[in-house]
């Protein structure tokens, strides 16, 4: 099984991507999902960031599915994304220290976009290596496996929807189907860049599995980004008008509150129950206590294939922070 693992991941790591943006046909590069120069190495620690990672699974029993690695700053958030053409030409505006504007609604919707095509890269990956392992698992996982593909594979459908809408966008700077709005709030070191959906995923009694995932509605999928630049953080929340979802619209409502502690403790329950792509500035990740830590593991785990609206904890790993 070590060696399976060790020998997928190989592959994985050598093969050939392409460039995701419009069908485009060359090789996609090592792309940062926020800005490397001015918003990463701005809070790293000489040069490396807090990121969690899945564990190898002969170290599971031990660590969990996934552990905080300390990681360099030139492969902390990144993703293999797009060529080099379109990685520096259509990323320019939210690159450029002189052209950056928060509130400019076309380079919102390219944070947006970037922050999404990641998400479907890494689900992608996260299915080759199933399949890959698949044949090296006991028997009785195989349902399990299935339908975690399953999963997978109705979640990048669904995230290419917003992907194509997305495009439209950024190709005609025409940003109408969308909603997008940033949020200034207290600084803290935490960069966050993802799609998210939030609803129920129950299946109902009166249908059979396959008919229910052929007749699924289309999830909403909201666009959170959130880092810090300069002084000050900032939320830059998407959603498109077509498919507006009231935990997002939420979500804006309490970022926008007086209270610094409310406000972390969103973001700390963000990363808890919502996603796992995220980089912290090591110096914060070592603030934070240890059990707290193993709390959040536990919690994530628990909670990991959960989408409800209605999920909640009571931790919060930035309590200390006055
Ligand atoms: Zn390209």
């Amino acid at each position: 099984m070590k060696k399976a693992v060790l020998e997928a991941r190989k592959k994985s790591e050598k093969k050939m991507r392409y460039c995701m943006f419009n069908n485009c046909t060359n090789t996609a590069i090592k792309s940062h999902v926020l800005q490397k120069n001015g918003i990463l190495r701005e809070i790293s620690d000489k040069n490396h960031l807090i990121q969690m990672a899945p564990v190898n699974p002969f170290e599971m029993s031990s660590k969990g599915p996934l552990d905080f690695k300390l990681v360099g700053i030139n492969d902390v958030y990144t993703f293999q994304g797009f060529c080099s053409t379109h990685d520096s030409e259509m990323f320019k505006k939210i690159e450029t220290e002189s052209t950056l504007d928060f509130n400019d609604k076309n380079q919102q919707a390219l944070f947006c976009y970037r922050g999404l095509c990641q998400e479907i890269r890494r689900k992608e990956i996260a299915t080759e290596w199933m399949l890959e392992l698949k044949s090296h698992f006991p028997a009785h996982f195989l349902p399990l496996i299935e339908s975690l593909l399953d999963g997978y594979s109705d979640g990048i459908k669904n995230l290419n929807l917003f992907k194509t809408e997305l495009e439209k966008t950024i190709n005609s700077q025409n940003t109408d189907s969308f909603y997008f709005e940033t949020i200034k709030i207290p600084k803290i070191e935490l960069c966050i860049s993802v799609p998210l959906n939030i609803g129920e995923l129950e299946i109902p009694n009166d249908l059979d599995y396959e008919k229910w995932r052929r007749e699924k509605p289309t999830m909403s999928t909201s666009f959170i980004n959130i880092f810090p630049k300069g002084n000050e953080s900032f939320a830059i929340i998407g959603y498109h008008k077509n498919y507006p979802c009231n935990w997002t619209i939420n979500l804006i409502n309490k970022l926008k509150s007086e209270d610094k502690n409310k406000i972390f403790k969103e973001l700390s329950d963000l990363v808890t129950l919502r996603l796992e792509f995220w980089s912290m500035s090591k110096s914060l990740f070592d603030t934070i206590p240890q059990i707290k830590l193993a709390e959040f593991k536990f919690l994530f785990m628990q909670n990991s294939f959960d989408h409800s609206p209605k999920l909640e904890t009571k931790l919060n790993l930035f309590e200390h922070l006055k």
